[in-house]
């Protein structure tokens, strides 16, 4: 099977990937993989990001730092990523959001982080990519203090009225391995609300590999498997999803296709 795949979420600055980083991103094209975005973390991981971008076409870079990062940060770590936001090789502020998994303890702290990421992609113009996990109300509460920034909600665990709620406003939906996990219910059950041109798909590798790679380290070859769950669940063919979520996250990240 011949697929045209975008992969709008993968960490391949991760260190699981220094042993066969360059084999593997060279040989990307050959598995239908025809774009990247590769987003930051926090500084470090940016400006790898960026770099990887400069060496590869196919590959794209965002910049942006991660609310598990918030305390870790340093001074003056915000104005580096915006910065980095004047390169062309970056489309998008992120990874940026809120992640109450473990604990608020840092709440307040990711919030103010959250808001002035948010407003560098207001006044630069970049789409931003949010990350959101147990800390629903909190991140469209603040989403919503900035009508003119839209972007794609990565890894979207959230519900279908949720999933509305982000459409009216203008953002993009992205799923991963998740999709493919036997236990996926309502990840599922949103996919099939969700228009064809507001989709997007992604590894988030390393992690979130799909079945039946779950638990191996995760790479955009295992993207076929999303794609194909995706297809099933709409009842349409790999191909035309495949195409339609490139076509989509080229359209969203100013790429050309
Ligand atoms: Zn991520």
């Amino acid at each position: 099977m011949s697929l045209q795949i975008f992969d709008t979420h993968a960490h391949y600055t991760d260190e699981v990937f220094e042993g066969d980083r360059d084999e593997l991103l060279s040989s990307l094209p050959a598995f239908g993989v025809k774009r990247v975005v590769i987003p930051g973390c926090d500084v470090k991981t940016s400006r790898e990001a960026i770099a990887l971008s400069r060496r590869y076409p196919w590959i794209f870079a965002a910049a942006g730092i991660h609310p598990e990062e918030v305390l870790r940060m340093r001074g003056g770590d915000p104005e580096r990523i915006r910065d980095m936001l004047a390169d062309s090789r970056v489309v998008a502020v992120g990874e940026i959001g809120l992640d109450y998994h473990y604990g608020k303890e840092s709440a307040e702290e990711q919030k103010a982080l959250f808001r002035t990421q948010l407003k560098m992609a207001e006044e630069t113009g970049k789409k931003v990519i949010v990350h959101s996990r147990d800390a629903w109300e909190d991140t469209v509460g603040i989403v919503s203090e900035f009508p003119a920034v839209t972007g794609v909600f990565h890894c979207f665990g959230g519900s279908a009225d949720g999933a509305a709620w982000l459409l009216r406003r203008g953002w993009m939906i992205s799923f991963t391995g998740v999709l493919t996990f036997r236990n996926a219910r309502r990840p599922l059950e949103v996919v099939k609300t969700i228009p064809l041109d507001r989709l997007m798909v992604e590894t988030d590798a390393p992690y979130m590999a799909p079945e039946p790679n779950r638990g191996k380290r995760n790479d955009s070859r295992n993207l076929v498997y999303v794609i194909e769950k995706i297809a099933e669940i709409k009842g349409e063919s790999p191909e035309k999803i495949a195409e339609d979520t490139y076509l989509n996250a080229c359209r969203f990240y100013g790429v050309e296709p």
